[in-house]
């Protein structure tokens, strides 16, 4: 075991503070990487937090952090596919079983059987847990471990590992399109980046938003429209007009509202994951044979899809970079929602 140096909490309600941590000693096929850039996830804060207790409950210590992009430092005997020096990126897996059939269809989110989380879940190779990447170096399996295009900002890369891929992944399912009007609904992490992949797909995209002061920047990012979804006679001549709705967001929200505007046969995405259950109209569903669905971040193969796809239209996410050591205010301002679009940390930071 190697110590690292990490962020993490050790409770629900203590702040993310700076600890040592083990990392494995490689093994055949594990690649081991400095960790340069993390993107901060609402989902850090809701695990840091034990706001998935029901479903998710965190083991403390906690290290989060699934956005990651960093330099490969050390390769296991097996590395075929990666050489020191290497930029690479890890998202928010690290290992399945990989012989299900969601893992043989490289879809290992889905994985049926030990779908190994990047971190709070058990680690087969530690007999702890995984810990992400708030921290100096990781260790990873070959296979979790991703190209970064070059002639990308490698700090802006970093929130693709899970806000890009959580929303290319149902964009690229339900093939949305050209010539289709695509609904993205809030503007946080998620949804400014579910805007430029709609739009880079060629979509009449329509940002959803409670703000007024984002109208300007969903523009900016890509949307055709912006509407303020408080305002019912903003939202009333869009009724039965949308082939897709991706609904990015994680408070508590009125879905009903968003169903009603898609055509008949069309399909409303979750991606956010609110901490309560969302109170769902059935009439909405039946008159017009509506989908309700969700989908959870994306497969290995898909994410270097997505990475490979924002490297050739040059996209990548609006960040503010900040140290490890703002993470705890980055986390209150999360809340506020007071950030375009995402908060990378600068672990350069951390060695500091
Ligand atoms: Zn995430
Ligand atoms: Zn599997």
């Amino acid at each position: 075991m190697k110590s690292t140096k990490a962020y993490s909490a050790i409770s629900e309600t203590s702040a993310l503070a700076a600890s040592t941590i083990e990392r494995r000693e490689l093994t055949d096929r594990d690649v081991q990487m400095e960790i340069l850039y993390c993107g901060v996830c609402h989902s850090d804060l809701h695990q840091v937090r034990n706001e998935w207790r029901d479903s998710m409950p965190t083991s403390y210590p906690c290290v989060p952090g699934h956005e990651i992009v960093g330099r490969v430092t050390g390769l296991g005997s097996a590395v075929t596919r990666f050489k020191s020096g290497d930029l690479a990126a890890i998202g928010c897996m690290v290992d399945s079983c990989g012989k299900c059939p969601p893992c043989l269809a490289k879809e290992e989110v889905y994985c049926e059987k030990s779908a190994v989380l990047t971190y709070n879940s058990p680690d087969r190779h530690t007999g702890g847990y995984t810990f992400g990447g708030y921290s100096e170096y990781i260790v990873v399996d070959e296979r979790f471990c991703l190209r970064v295009p070059a002639n990308l900002d490698p700090a802006r890369v970093a929130p693709l590992l899970c806000a890009g891929i959580t929303t290319y992944s149902p964009l690229r399912h339900w093939k949305v399109g050209p010539g289709q009007k695509v609904g993205v609904v809030g503007l946080g992490g998620l949804g400014h980046m579910g805007v430029k992949f709609a739009k880079a797909f060629g979509c009449e995209v329509v940002l959803f938003t409670t703000s007024p002061n984002k109208i300007e920047d969903g523009l900016r990012l890509g949307a055709s429209q912006v509407v303020v979804s408080k305002d019912a006679s903003q939202m009333t001549p869009h009724t039965g007009t949308f082939d897709f709705i991706l609904d990015c967001v994680s408070a508590d929200h009125d879905v009903n509202a968003y169903i009603r505007l898609l055509k008949r046969d069309r399909t409303l995405c979750l991606i956010g994951a609110p901490e309560k259950p969302l109170a769902v109209a059935s009439f909405g569903l039946l008159f017009g044979r509506k989908r309700l669905s969700g989908s959870a971040i994306g497969g290995t193969e898909e994410t270097q899809e997505m990475l490979d796809f924002c490297g050739k239209h040059g996209i990548t996410a609006d960040i503010e970079l900040i140290p490890i050591q703002k993470v705890n205010e980055a986390y209150d301002r999360l809340l506020k929602s007071d950030v375009k679009y995402r908060f990378v940390i600068d672990l350069a930071s951390l060695r500091a």
